[in-house]
């Protein structure tokens, strides 16, 4: 049997995979760019509307570079000034290209089996709001909390909208695991005391520690126990 990232009381060991004890994590928080939904197209059509309307000559692999925070820090990590006019450039124009976003395989499946499980849900993204509602709409999934950039505090890395949808839920750090595909993710998930999970198939690679890394979306099931749940028993 595969070991599961229950809720711990050791260190990790290896630092590739964590070991448990007692009772299984109940709160799953998820990132959603590059981990449940695949919206380089869309950022990357974006990015090329933002370069062109503003004369800007900054390739999209530079921009790609610091996804995970939110957009005003993206553009103060590049040096970009007056970021408003940028920031309803891109808005206007990933919202005219959302149709390419695409679910990453699984990952409705998945997540329905942690929600059957009896796991509490919720999102912690850098993405407004206004763009991640229809995104998870479309998941069909039944999500707790949804924490952006729109709510009170600082943005990925810091620690704020991890602990803030933890406030929503009523959990305590220590039940938590935080899926993200960033090193800004890890970063957050160990300011705010949760565990972290890297979804590998997504757009960065994490830092140091070396944290568990999920393969794929289904791997997670493998990684997490999610109690008496029979792989493929729910479609
Ligand atoms: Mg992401």
């Amino acid at each position: 049997m595969p070991s599961r990232l229950t809720r711990s009381s050791t260190p990790t060991s290896g630092g590739t995979r964590l070991h448990h004890d007692t009772e299984p994590l109940r709160v799953l928080l998820l990132d959603l760019d590059g981990v449940l939904v695949d919206t380089r197209p869309v950022m990357e059509s974006a990015w090329r509307q933002v370069r062109e309307d503003h004369s800007l000559d900054v390739p999209f692999e530079e921009y790609e570079r610091h996804l995970g925070r939110p957009f005003a820090d993206i553009m103060e990590q590049l040096g970009l000034a007056d970021v408003e006019p940028i920031h309803q450039t891109y808005s206007k124009a990933s919202t005219a290209a959302s149709h390419l976003a695409r679910q990453f395989d699984g990952v409705a499946e998945v997540l329905h089996a942690f929600a059957i499980a009896d796991w509490r849900l919720g999102i912690v993204t850098s993405k407004p709001l206004d763009r991640a509602t229809p995104l998870l709409a479309q998941l069909g999934v039944p999500f707790a909390t949804v924490r952006t950039p729109s709510g009170v505090g600082r943005g990925k890395p810091a620690p704020d909208p991890i602990l803030l949808a933890l406030i929503d839920l009523g959990a305590d750090p220590a039940d938590a695991l935080y899926v993200g595909d960033m090193a800004v993710d890890q970063e957050a998930a160990r300011r705010a005391g949760v565990s972290y999970v890297h979804a590998g198939w997504g757009y960065g690679t994490p830092s140091s520690p070396a944290p568990v890394v999920a393969e794929s979306p289904k791997d997670l099931l493998r990684l997490v126990d999610t109690g008496p749940f029979l792989e493929g028993s729910l479609l």
